[in-house]
């Protein structure tokens, strides 16, 4: 039994880019909002692969509008510039926001505290404890032993959704075998001749790849190349290095996995520099500390969204995040990395709250990768921007939720869409004429498809 004690209105378990986001939108709203983070740094796959770029952030060339957009225009107007848009290098993915990884940490644990947000970092979740339909508290540890949250609503942003799964909502693993995708190893290379490096028009380096895999000095599943350029000059971002068959959710694995990913990815920057133009005078550097996991649990909710979904452009009605990001598959067992366009170009789907809610629990949500849907639009859904997003909507339904004493399945779906509009999130599916910031944005009003 835990002897400390703690209150809070609302418990986000887990900082990736989904927990800042719902802890954030809560706060700003009133709320007392702990947000629990096991590592200590907050930003989750975007903290263990620094220098990843928030991919999918421009459905049909609108940003995806709220936190996100607040962020990157904070990164946007320093002086020098901290991030930036640019397009996307890999198939079928639309722009992307590519940043200074140290600069935009250190804004985002600043939104943290302006918000007012209570951060506990290195501290774990680990047993939820429930009396009917409805958790009272989380049973958690710190290195001075155990303590316990009490509070009235928790968003479970953890990723592997272990306290979700803990408290009952059923979930499912990877795809119909239980096959997971592949985790990632991410390192950068500092001192790269750009104008060498990217001469060439194959964004995979494979006609390199292929002779280092077939002479043994590349792995074999590094037959495609990942390395893009980094936000500063010289740098590039090398997102090549999969590890297939790991269970995120074991940590021993996780461990022997990353320590496996380092070997090729010490492998792979002694060929770039070997044997690739450009990349002859550069370093290794940022290592990931950990592998990135992309994916674990998927939990239940009340709708579970779909490849189908994505495939006619849908438009939830309680849709509070647009998306048109490819079906982004990455080596789940013997499969290959690919990036299959999820609906036809020039069109967009939105993910509904009602993934993020589960049937039974009265005052649970989640957010970000752990939503509910399906493996193929689970590929597709994953993007940062969506997770920041995701845990906007969940943040902000806590407060419509608490303020009028309901359930999260009974929260007003028209109302939260209509005040995520009016915290900036674009193209959703309310009436343009009740979005006074959107007057000349060039954002279209969404046609809505009832399902
Ligand atoms: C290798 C890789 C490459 C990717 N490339 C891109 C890309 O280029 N662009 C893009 O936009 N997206 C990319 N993605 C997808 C994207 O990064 C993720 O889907 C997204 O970051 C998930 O965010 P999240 O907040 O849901 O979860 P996570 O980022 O996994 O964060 C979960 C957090 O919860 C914490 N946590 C877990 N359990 C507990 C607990 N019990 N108690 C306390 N804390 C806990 C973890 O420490 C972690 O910080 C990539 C993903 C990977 C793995």
């Amino acid at each position: 039994m835990a002897a400390r004690r703690e209150q809070t209105d609302v418990l986000v378990i887990g900082g990736g880019t989904a927990g800042f986001g719902a802890a954030i939108a809560a706060a700003r709203h009133g709320l007392r909002v702990t947000l629990l983070e096991a590592t200590t740094k907050i930003g989750g796959v975007m903290a263990y692969c620094p220098g990843m770029p928030w991919g999918g952030a421009y459905p049909m060339d609108a940003i995806v509008g709220g936190l996100i957009e607040e962020l990157t225009n904070r990164l946007a107007v320093m002086d020098p510039p901290a991030a930036e848009k640019r397009p996307c290098t890999l198939q079928h993915f639309g722009p992307e926001i590519i940043y200074d990884h140290d600069v935009a940490m250190l804004t985002m644990f600043d939104m943290l505290e302006e918000a007012g947000v209570h951060v506990r970092l290195g501290a774990i979740a680990l047993e939820p404890a429930l009396t009917g339909n409805a958790i009272t508290s989380v049973d958690c540890c710190d290195r001075n032993g155990p303590f316990r949250i009490e509070a009235k609503m928790v968003i479970d942003c953890s990723g592997d959704g272990d306290i979700s799964a803990k408290a009952g909502v059923p979930f499912s693993v990877g795809d119909a075998s239980g096959n997971m995708m592949a985790v990632t190893i991410s390192f950068f290379m500092i001192g790269v001749d750009w104008d060498r490096a990217f001469a060439e028009p194959d964004p995979y380096f494979q006609q390199y790849a292929k002779t280092g895999v077939a002479e043994g000095r590349l792995h074999k599943d590094l037959a495609k190349l990942y390395l893009m350029r980094g936000f500063h000059e010289g740098t590039v971002f090398c997102n090549s290095v999969h590890v297939r068959g790991v269970d995120g959710t074991d940590p021993v694995a996780v461990g022997a996995a990353t320590q496996e990913g380092r070997r090729r990815c010490h492998q792979l920057a002694t060929f770039l520099r070997s044997d690739v133009p450009g990349f002859n005078k550069a370093h290794m550097s940022m290592l990931s500390p950990t592998v990135g996991v992309r994916e674990t649990r998927k939990l239940q909710g009340i709708y579970r969204l779909t490849g189908d979904d994505l495939a006619r452009a849908t438009k939830f009605p309680d849709g509070i995040v647009a998306c048109d990001n490819p079906i982004d598959d990455v080596m789940r067992a013997e499969g290959d990395m690919t990036h299959d366009a999820a609906i036809e170009a020039g069109q967009f789907y939105t993910i509904p709250f009602r993934s993020l809610v589960p049937e039974r629990i009265t005052n649970l949500m989640f957010a970000g990768r752990i939503l509910s849907a399906d493996p193929v639009a689970f590929a597709s859904v994953r993007g940062m921007p969506q997770c920041m997003t995701m845990g906007q909507a969940t943040g902000t339904a806590a407060a419509l939720a608490l303020r009028d004493g309901l359930s999260v399945q009974d929260v007003p779906r028209d109302a939260l869409v209509q005040s995520l509009a009016n915290q900036g999130v674009n193209r959703l599916a309310v009436p343009v004429t009740q979005r006074p910031d959107q007057a000349g944005s060039g954002v279209d009003p969404v046609p809505v498809s009832f399902c």
